[in-house]
């Protein structure tokens, strides 16, 4: 029965994107100098370029939302197909084989993030004018998390909003925010009880960008685009209404936020990851460059691969259980650890692959374009929890070490410098 369900809903997946979209070239199929070569993770594009693809982005989301596969897991009234994530991740893999707008600026953080949590906080008012327009591609939305000083340590937050008549009035500084220059609406973390212990005393409010005192400026990456942004919140003021969850009741929310982080994060780690680690490619790669014959690089390619397949059924498993309706547990943790190290040794095998050709353009296809792929590396360590933080919640969750003492998770943020993670 399920089974039958599932095909109904392949054939009916495959049917709209046959009327909607080419099909992509096989990755299998790859002929060596032939097509696109480029591999960059982050945008590297001119503004005008930047928002030609954000405005390509949107037209697809809406095309995907009126066809009833906008939100395939989201409730009814607000749109959604109310179906399982496994719904979601068949339709993922049917896509995939499809050519069709990179949805990465309005789907990573604000349909897998920001959308489900204004669904669990939010009061009506909000998510009627906002859940529609984001999986409908009119609205993006970001992700006001991170501070110069609150990253891994994120309850150490220190943007205040302090209570004003029926409102209130933010001030402080986010960083990192990535597609900020792109949204209509973010999601903030404030601190409005400093003198509670750190994780008490927190407010989360939803933010419309265009409100005066909200300031976006870009940050320069070194892969030559700019992703990511620095907020300034200055008097930013507030309604009440716009408050998600109970006033000191923010890391609730945040938490809402993480955990959906961690799973999208799976998933974006895929994406670069089996980019990088495609066996077809990679013996191209050595073919094209005379390195086929060099055991030692073979024996790192085979260990590479062997790595790479052991994440995808780890990641597998984690799927298996949401189709069961279990909570996937450390399981994402480790699939975002070996993503990022896989990728680091495939980085590093790259370099010896190609030597100088990584780092000098000598217009041979399919060699420089690798260095795009390399310089978002440390990136993908660092988004959704560095590799240190992972390895903590596997240490404390799975292997049962004992906890960093937290002292400071009971103290009033007041009295604070430094703290403890996320
Ligand atoms: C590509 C990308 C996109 C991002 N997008 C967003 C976004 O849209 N919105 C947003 O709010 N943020 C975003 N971030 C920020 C991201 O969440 C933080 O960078 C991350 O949580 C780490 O925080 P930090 O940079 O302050 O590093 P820190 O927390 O200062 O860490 C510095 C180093 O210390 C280590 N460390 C810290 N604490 C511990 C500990 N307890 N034990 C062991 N080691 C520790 C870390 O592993 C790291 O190596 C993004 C980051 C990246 C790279």
């Amino acid at each position: 029965m399920e089974q039958d369900d599932m095909q109904a809903f392949a054939a009916e997946v495959r049917a709209f994107l046959d009327a909607h979209a080419a099909k992509a070239p096989d990755p299998a199929a790859l002929t060596w100098g032939e097509g696109d070569d480029s591999m960059a993770y982050f945008s590297a594009e001119p503004p005008e370029a930047e928002r030609l693809r954000v405005d390509e982005a949107r037209q697809w989301q809406r095309t995907r939302y009126e066809n009833g596969f906008g939100w395939i897991t989201g409730p009814a009234q607000y749109g959604g197909r109310e179906l399982t994530p496994v719904h979601d991740m068949l339709y993922d893999a049917i896509e995939s084989a499809y050519e069709v707008p990179d949805t990465g600026t309005i789907g990573v953080v604000g349909l897998g993030m920001i959308g489900p949590t204004i669904l669990a906080h939010a009061q009506p008012h909000l998510k009627d004018r906002w859940l529609p327009a984001m999986y409908s591609g009119d609205a993006i939305a970001c992700q006001l998390f991170s501070e110069p000083g609150a990253g891994s340590d994120l309850a150490g937050l220190e943007t205040r909003a302090v209570r004003d008549g029926d409102g209130w009035i933010l001030n402080g500084q986010k960083v990192w925010t990535s597609v900020a220059q792109h949204s209509q609406i973010g999601v903030a973390l404030t601190r409005t009880d400093p003198d509670a212990p750190k994780h008490r005393g927190i407010t989360a409010f939803l933010v419309p960008m265009d409100t005066p005192g909200v300031e976006v400026r870009p940050l320069r990456q070194m892969t030559g685009g700019a992703d990511f942004n620095e907020v300034f919140l200055t008097d930013v003021r507030i309604p009440d209404d716009h408050r998600l969850g109970e006033v000191h009741g923010g890391w609730t929310v945040a938490l809402t936020t993480l955990m959906n982080e961690r799973a999208t994060v799976g998933n974006e780690g895929a994406g670069p990851a089996s980019a990088a680690l495609s066996p077809d490619r990679l013996a191209a790669l050595m073919r094209a460059t005379w390195t086929w014959d060099d055991r030692a690089l073979r024996g790192r390619l085979a260990e590479l691969l062997a790595d790479a397949m052991a994440t995808d059924h780890l990641n597998a498993r984690a799927m298996r259980k949401l189709r069961a309706g279990v909570a996937p547990g450390p399981e994402m943790s480790v699939s975002k650890l070996m993503y990022g190290q896989n990728l680091t040794k495939a980085a590093h095998f790259i370099s010896d692959v190609l030597g100088p050709r990584l780092i000098a353009d000598t217009g041979q296809w399919g060699t420089y374009a690798w260095s795009e792929l390399l310089l978002a590396t440390p990136a993908l360590r660092i988004l959704g929890g560095t590799e240190e933080i992972m390895k903590n919640i596997l240490a404390e969750r799975v292997l049962g070490l004992p906890k960093d003492p937290a002292i400071d998770s009971r103290s009033p943020f007041r009295e604070l410098r430094n703290g403890g993670t996320r």
